[in-house]
C-alpha cells in the first residue's frame, strides 16, 4: 500500500509518500519567510499558508513519485503536538481525502515522525534504540522499541527550552537572521568553539544524568554579548556562535552517549531539526566511534519538518495492522510522546 503522510504542526506544509519503508516522493513548503519579520512563527499566519500550500504539496509529492491520488492506500497525518489551527488544517485536508478516496486515515504523533524519519535513509530502526529528539520545540533522550508496538520511555527531556529554542533565540539576541538555528551553524564556521567558555548546564555529578536545561545559555550568550556592545563594540559573533553550537553539541551527545552505555543499547539515532546541525553530527559521529556505538542520523532535508516522515509512521502501522482512526479523529495540540500513533498496534 502506497501511504500519504501529511504535517502541518507548524510552519512547514509536508506530504510524502512512502511504501514497504521506501519514500517515493515528497514535498514541502514553508512559511519561513512570512514569519521572519515577526522573529517568529505567527500561528494565524502558519494556519492560512497550510490551507493555500496543502493541495499543491500533495500534487507535488504525486508528481514526483509518479503516482496518481487513486494510487493512495492510506493516509497518516500528524494530530500534534503543534500549533492548534496549524493542525486543523492538516487534519481536515488528510480527512477529506481519506474518505473521499475510501482509505483509512492513521494519527501520527509528530515527534514519532521525526524519529521514522531516519528508517527511510536507513532502513528498520534496530530494537533497542537509543533516540535524541532535538528540535524547536523538544529536546528528549528515548528509549525506543518496537516504534508503532510499545510505548516509548523518556529518559529524560529538557527542564526549559528546547535546544532549537536557544539556537532560535540566542541568533536573535545577536542580531543574526531568522531562523536561528541554521543562521548560527553558518556564522560559526568562521568561528573559534574553544573562544568562549559557556556553561555545560546539568553536567555535573549531582545532575540528573539525562535531563538536558538550555535557557541558562540563553542568558549567558545576552550577557556575552551585552559587555561588548556596553563598549561600544560589536561582539565577535563567528567565536560567539562556535562556542555556544559547541557548548550544546556537547551536552547533547555526552549525554546520548552515556544513555547508551548505562542501557547497553549499540544505537544512537538523533533526530529533529537540530540534528541538522554540523556540530552536532560531527560531535556525535566522534563520541560514538570511540564508543563503538552505530550512529544514524537522518538526511538534513529530512531532518526538519516533513511530511515523508509521516508517512514513514502510517506505513509502519499498515503493516503492522494498526486500527485507523475514528471519523471523529481530532487534534491534540499537546499530546505527550508515549505512544507514536493514535490507536499504537496491540502486541500479540
Ligand atoms: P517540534 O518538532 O519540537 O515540534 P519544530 O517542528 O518546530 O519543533 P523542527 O522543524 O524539527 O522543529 O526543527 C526546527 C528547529 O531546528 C529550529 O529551532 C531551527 O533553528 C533548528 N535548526 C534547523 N537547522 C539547524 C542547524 N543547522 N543548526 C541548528 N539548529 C537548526
Ligand atoms: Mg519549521
Ligand atoms: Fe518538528
Amino acid at each position: 500500500r502506497v501511504v500519504l503522510g501529511i504535517e502541518s504542526s507548524c510552519d512547514e506544509t509536508g506530504a510524502g509518500l512512502v511504501r514497504d519503508g521506501r519514500l517515493l516522493g515528497h514535498a514541502v513548503a514553508s512559511s519561513m519567510d512570512e514569519h521572519a519579520r515577526f522573529g517568529g512563527v505567527v500561528p494565524e499566519i502558519a494556519a492560512r499558508a497550510h490551507l493555500h500550500s496543502f493541495n499543491p504539496v500533495v500534487r507535488q509529492a504525486l508528481d514526483e513519485a509518479g503516482l496518481r491520488l487513486s494510487d493512495i492506500g492510506a493516509v497518516a497525518v500528524t494530530t500534534g503536538p503543534g500549533l492548534s489551527g496549524a493542525l486543523h488544517v492538516g487534519v481536515a485536508g488528510a480527512k477529506t481525502l481519506a474518505y473521499s478516496l475510501g482509505v483509512p486515515l492513521y494519527g501520527v504523533h509528530h515527534l514519532a515522525g521525526h524519529v521514522a524519519a531516519d528508517t527511510l535513509e536507513h532502513g528498520p530502526l534496530p530494537d533497542p534504540c537509543v533516540v535524541l529528539i532535538v528540535s524547536g520545540g523538544h529536546t528528549s533522550l528515548l528509549l525506543v522499541r518496537d516504534l508503532v508496538r510499545d510505548p516509548i520511555v523518556h529518559l529524560g527531556d529538557t527542564v526549559d527550552d528546547a535546544a532549537g529554542e536557544c539556537f532560535d533565540k540566542v541568533a536573535r539576541v545577536l542580531g543574526l537572521p531568522y531562523p536561528g538555528g541554521p543562521a548560527i551553524d553558518r556564522t560559526a564556521r568562521e568561528g573559534d568553539p574553544a573562544a568562549v567558555a559557556f556553561p555545560r548546564p546539568l553536567t555535573g555529578p549531582r545532575d540528573d544524568p539525562y535531563a538536558f536545561s538550555f535557557s541558562g545559555l540563553k542568558t549567558a550568550a545576552a550577557r556575552w554579548a551585552e559587555r561588548y556592545r556596553l563598549r561600544g563594540e560589536e561582539p565577535p559573533l563567528a567565536d560567539g556562535a562556535a562556542s555556544l553550537q559547541e557548548a550544546v553539541a556537547d551536552v547533547l551527545t555526552r549525554k546520548a552517549v552515556a544513555a547508551c552505555r548505562a542501557h547497553g543499547v549499540g544505537t544512537l539515532v538523533v533526530v529533529g531539526g537540530v540534528a541538522a546541525n554540523s556540530r552536532v553530527r560531527g560531535l556525535a559521529e566522534e563520541r560514538c566511534a570511540a564508543a563503538g556505538i552505530e550512529l544514524r542520523v537522518p538526511p538534513m532535508r529530512l531532518c526538519t519538518d516533513n511530511g515523508a516522515m509521516i508517512a514513514a509512521v502510517g506505513d509502519l502501522l499498515v503493516r503492522a495492522g494498526a486500527e485507523p482512526a475514528p471519523a471523529d479523529v481530532s487534534i491534540d495540540p499537546s499530546a505527550p510522546l508515549e505512544y507514536a500513533a493514535l490507536h499504537p498496534v496491540a502486541r500479540q
